[in-house]
């Protein structure tokens, strides 16, 4: 049973397996790609929503914290304007004596320390100091000249004026309020105060709070940090330099600007900073970030940042981003596990279908080989039925036919077998009148004699016709002959036609045991034997008979062989169809050959016929042995 091939059979490789071996190639680097992204997508998000929060807090924080400035810096607010109430301010002013700058020196003096402020001092309207709290040190105000101090500038001119400046004097940073005196609607003094706010600083350090404060100039006055104290949070121009060196508001410094290495502005007030660590400092990074929040001091000038470091918040957020990235991977890689699973599954299931699929195939075409196998059967059991009957007909028919053969050859012996029978007749009739006579006379021992002959012809004669009657037997296809008893029974039947024709009988065979029932094969040689004898019994001069024996392949083969006439070409080729006879008249039926080769044939045998370079006709009977024993030579 042929199984289809195709069921089996994948899809050409060329086809199959490129999209796959692609995906396969592809899969790995995207999902790499996918991991990377949806990591940093994580890690944005993250900081985006950190930086909210983180915005939220230093929102407060630096409300509370410009607060506190504001409150710092509002406390001295009018007190330079309280000078204008001091009477002794003003008869100094009106009248610098000794006596009144001493008087004076010592109330600011008494002042300064109840407002724990750096130093209180009065200006006349040139600039020039007239009294201070701090007269009695080495480094007092005392007569300086401050007249270029913008604080000064602004305040003769009846504005506020607000300052932060490093001092000529002392070099100390302070914030300077400035107020002018009036008297009468004119102004007739500056009346200035300084204050220290490294008190804030120090509070914010406490705190470990990162902010600053920059001024109108954007110059930090006031930080956490004391490396960024002076330095400008945004471009200086030159102009603006020089205009500051000029005004010495910072003294020397060299205002050196801020340098932040990125920034990011993420809303008004809001940004983003990324400073280089100082190298004195610790750090795996080198670089810092913040958050830097921005809002104006109210009344001034003036900016107050916070710095809110982002490292942490930056941590947290590439945590989440890598959380993010391993779940994303995790999922991923369970997804290709899962999937792979259900491929596996599907061609499981796949090939059990395609299993299923040839195995009911198989089924049909079983079933129906089966019916196919079963109606052949049917078929060949009524033909092997028709040809028992057959064959049946066959054998009745020729059994018919070995009889007929038979009666045919008693028919066609009936003349010799008379003569044969006529003879001893014809002499026992002479020998028993003799022997009559001879017992008359009293000549008991020719008597005697005669009646041995008669005895004699009488036993032949019995001979020939038990011959005659187990010849007309019928036989059957099983049983044994002896090929000797069989030659001896043919040549005894014969015997009256082979001493006829003086004919010479040459035997060179065994005694074979053949697989044919012995009357059979007395028949078959009684028709080779006598087609010989009736060859021969006209022309030939001196008729000789051959019978020569010898095993071939298992079998035993027996040649009769004559030295007739042989047989003419054109007759040569219907020897052994029925029927087919040379004789003339009734001598020949043309059924010998034919049945003697079908009786040869049904002993599992053959029966030829060749035609020796000598002459004559030789048929050879091959038949096989009961037992393929070598039998002796007799
Ligand atoms: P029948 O003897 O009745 O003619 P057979 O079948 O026995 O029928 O023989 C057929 C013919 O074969 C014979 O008529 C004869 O012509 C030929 N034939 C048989 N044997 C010999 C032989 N030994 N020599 C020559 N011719 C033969």
């Amino acid at each position: 049973m042929k199984c289809d091939p195709t069921l089996y059979r994948g899809a050409p490789p060329s086809l199959a397996v490129k999209p796959r071996l692609l995906r396969h190639l592809l899969l790995p680097p995207l999902i790499l790609l996918l991991t990377i992204g949806l990591g940093y997508t994580g890690y944005r998000i993250s900081e985006h929503f950190g930086i909210r929060s983180l915005s939220e807090n230093g929102e407060r924080q630096l409300e509370l914290h410009a607060r506190t400035v504001e409150s710092e810096l509002g406390k001295y607010t009018y007190l330079p304007s309280l000078l204008e109430l001091e009477s002794s301010v003003s008869s100094l002013l009106a009248d610098p004596t000794a006596q009144n700058r001493d008087s004076v020196n010592q109330y600011l003096e008494g002042l300064n320390r109840r407002s724990r402020s750096r130093a209180i001092y009065v200006l006349d309207t040139t600039g020039r100091v007239v009294a201070t709290s701090n007269w009695r040190d080495a480094d007092s105000y005392l007569g300086e000249d401050l007249s270029f101090r913008a604080y000064f500038q602004d305040a003769v001119r009846g504005h506020q004026g607000r300052f932060y400046g490093i001092g000529s004097t002392s070099g100390e940073p302070g914030y300077y309020l400035a107020h002018g005196l009036e008297q009468q609607g004119k102004i007739i003094g500056v009346a200035v105060i300084k204050v220290r706010l490294e008190a804030l600083e120090e509070r914010w350090q406490r705190a470990r709070l990162e902010a600053y404060v920059s001024d109108e100039n954007g110059i930090i006055i006031l930080s956490s940090d004391p490396n960024l104290r002076l330095k400008s949070v945004r471009p200086l121009t030159a102009q603006t330099k020089e205009r500051l060196a000029r005004s010495l508001q910072y003294y020397w410094w060299p205002l050196n600007e801020l340098q932040p290495l990125e920034r990011e502005q993420l809303a008004e007030g809001v940004e983003t900073v990324t400073f280089a660590t100082h190298s004195d400092v610790p750090s795996d990074d080198k670089k810092i970030s913040y958050l830097a929040q921005t809002r104006n001091l109210n009344d001034t000038p003036w900016d107050i940042t916070l710095l809110t470091p982002l490292q942490d918040l930056r941590r947290e957020a590439a945590n989440q981003g890598m959380l993010v990235a391993v779940v994303f991977a995790l999922l991923a890689f369970l997804l290709i596990a899962w999937n792979e699973r259900r491929k596996v599954i599907a061609t499981r299931l796949a090939a059990r279908e395609a299993l299923q699929e040839a195995n009911n195939q198989l089924e049909r075409k079983i079933t129906d080989r089966t019916t196919h196998l079963r109606a052949s059967n049917e078929r060949l059991k009524a033909q092997i039925r028709e040809r028992r009957h057959a064959e049946d007909t066959l054998r009745r028919a020729q059994d018919e036919l070995v009889q007929a053969g038979k009666l045919a050859a008693i028919g066609q012996m009936s003349t010799s077998i008379a003569h044969e029978l006529n003879q001893p007749l014809a002499a026992l009739r002479t020998l028993s009148g003799n022997a009559v006579r001879f017992l008359q006379r009293g000549d008991l021992k020719v008597a005697a004699d005669n009646l041995t002959t008669i005895n004699d012809l009488v036993d032949r004669m019995g001979r020939i016709t038990a011959n005659l009657r187990s010849f007309a037997r019928r036989g059957d296809d099983q049983g044994q002959a002896s090929l000797s008893k069989a030659v001896e029974a043919t040549l005894q039947l014969l015997a009256a036609r082979l001493e006829a024709s003086c004919v010479e009988v040459h035997r060179d065979f065994s005694d074979a045991q053949l697989t044919i029932d012995q009357t059979r094969l007395e028949q078959i040689l009684v028709n080779l034997i006598g087609n010989a004898l009736d060859a021969m019994h006209v022309e030939t001069a001196s008729p000789q008979l051959w019978l020569e024996g010898e095993l071939r392949d298992g079998k035993y083969q027996l040649s009769v062989r004559d030295n007739g006439p042989g047989i003419d070409p054109q007759s040569r080729k219907h020897l052994f169809e029925p029927f087919f006879t040379t004789k003339p008249g009734e001598q020949g039926l043309g059924l010998g050959l034919t049945l003697s080769a079908s009786l040869a044939a049904a002993a599992g045998g053959s029966l030829n016929v060749e035609f020796p370079d000598a002459g004559g006709v030789a048929f050879v009977l091959l038949l096989p042995l009961v037992q393929p024993v070598k039998a002796e030579p007799i």
